[in-house]
């Protein structure tokens, strides 16, 4: 059976020695004006940019950071992060000022081996966002072989994840990528099974993709968080002053339809941590079907955390995107963080994708998220990778694109 990596190099196995290798980044950080405020990404990077110094590469890398309107804006400078990866290292870090032309040029000619340079936020270029080939032509006239270990970009048809490789004869993935592909993209073509989906977060609407390609595969689909206000609402509770999309009811009793007709276990909360309103200093603990009048739901309760850990304990993979309640307020928290113990005990293959997700796992405790085989980088991209996507910065890496 095909391999997610199928055709795929890894960097491990590309000639990389004195040559001039690109690596593509994931160097979008939280900023707090010129201070890095969370360096998770980068370190997640080092190890695929250490392989490469220590191969003897000349290490050029490059990120978008943020959302620059028109051309370069210091706001969004790439020279923080550079100094943030320089003190990890302990090695310079040279960062020119632009990420093409003469002044990327002159640093990436003057690189020895095993030395690296940051090039200026490719998004100081709005021809990145339209993957324009005189673009990343410019870029290819910097490298040799060109490596990407920027998963959360993946999934966006942009020059360098897109237009660049597919330029490139030497190209292949970092490590970051690899584990991501791996990871993910083998939970879509050959899950272990039984395969359990746990979704929950803020919306319906955000998600109805991935459920709906997650129906097609899995043996059960856990819902929580203020997703699962919506399904209860559909299947006839009353959700009092609980978050609920009215114009997704309807399609929330298709769902339920659906998963019946494919003989898939659709489990919804059977308690909830409710109050009257977010800011509530505390929650009470009610059944779904006694929400009292001018509440909303919050969290799942402990017995619906017994119920979805029962479902964990006989899987052999698992997915999970989506809080199961507002988890960010120490109240309404014990849904989320029991659910993640759970799936960190769980033998099976946990992946857990989304970036409020990670955020909640990690805040669960470091040997919380130590007990996930899987926490992918990506937010977007882990979701369209899930629901069975081809994406054009993985695809563009094959030996034989499609
Ligand atoms: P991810 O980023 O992992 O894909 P989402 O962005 O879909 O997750 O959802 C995360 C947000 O959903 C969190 O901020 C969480 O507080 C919120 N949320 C989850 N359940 C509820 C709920 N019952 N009521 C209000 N907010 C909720
Ligand atoms: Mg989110």
């Amino acid at each position: 059976m095909a391999d997610a990596l199928t055709g795929i190099q890894s960097i491990r196995d590309l000639a990389i020695e004195n040559k001039r290798l690109f690596i593509r980044v994931d160097f979008n950080v939280p900023m707090d004006g010129e201070r890095v405020t969370d360096d998770t990404r980068i370190r997640e990077a080092l190890p695929t940019i250490k392989h490469a110094m220590e191969r003897g590469a000349k290490v050029i890398l490059a990120s978008h950071l943020g959302r620059p309107k028109k051309g370069p804006d210091p706001k969004f400078s790439l020279v923080p992060a550079g100094a943030k990866l320089a003190e990890l290292l302990g090695a310079e870090v040279h960062v020119p000022e632009d990420c093409v032309g003469d002044a990327a040029k002159k640093v990436v000619y003057d690189l020895r081996e095993g030395q690296v340079c940051l090039l200026e936020n490719l998004r100081f270029h709005p021809e990145e966002e339209k993957d324009d080939p005189a673009f990343a032509e410019q870029l290819k006239s910097l490298c040799d072989v060109y490596v990407d270990d920027a998963f959360g970009s993946v999934h966006r048809a942009h020059a360098s994840v897109h237009a660049l490789p597919k330029m490139m004869r030497e190209r292949g993935c970092g490590f970051l990528l690899e584990k991501e592909i791996a990871a993910l993209g083998n939970l879509v073509l050959k899950p272990d099974k039984p395969y359990v989906a746990v979704l929950g977060g803020a919306k319906v609407s955000d998600k109805i993709a991935v459920v709906e390609a997650l129906l097609q595969q899995v043996d059960a689909l856990i819902v929580g968080g203020a997703m699962a206000n919506t399904f209860l609402a559909a299947t006839g509770k009353d959700m009092k002053k609980s978050l609920v999309e009215a114009d997704k009811l309807a399609l929330a009793r298709t769902i339920v339809e659906n998963a019946r007709d494919k003989g898939v276990a659709l489990v919804l909360p059977v308690d909830a941590v409710v109050a009257k309103s977010i800011d509530a200093a505390s929650g009470t603990t009610c059944s779904v079907d006694a929400i009292p009048d001018g509440e909303m739901m919050l969290d799942i309760g402990p017995k619906t955390v017994e119920l979805f850990s029962k479902r964990f304990a006989d899987a052999k993979s698992v997915f999970w995107n989506g809080p199961m309640g507002l988890f960010e307020k120490e109240p309404f928290s014990a849904g989320t963080f029991g659910v993640a113990r759970a799936l960190a005990a769980s033998p099976a293959f946990t992946v857990v994708g989304g970036g409020d997700s990670a955020a909640a796992v990690h805040a669960a405790g470091e040997d919380v998220a130590k007990g996930m085989k899987h926490i992918s980088t990506g937010g977007g991209a882990s979701l369209e990778l899930i629901e069975g996507k081809k994406l054009p910065g993985i695809e563009v890496l094959r030996s034989d694109p499609s």
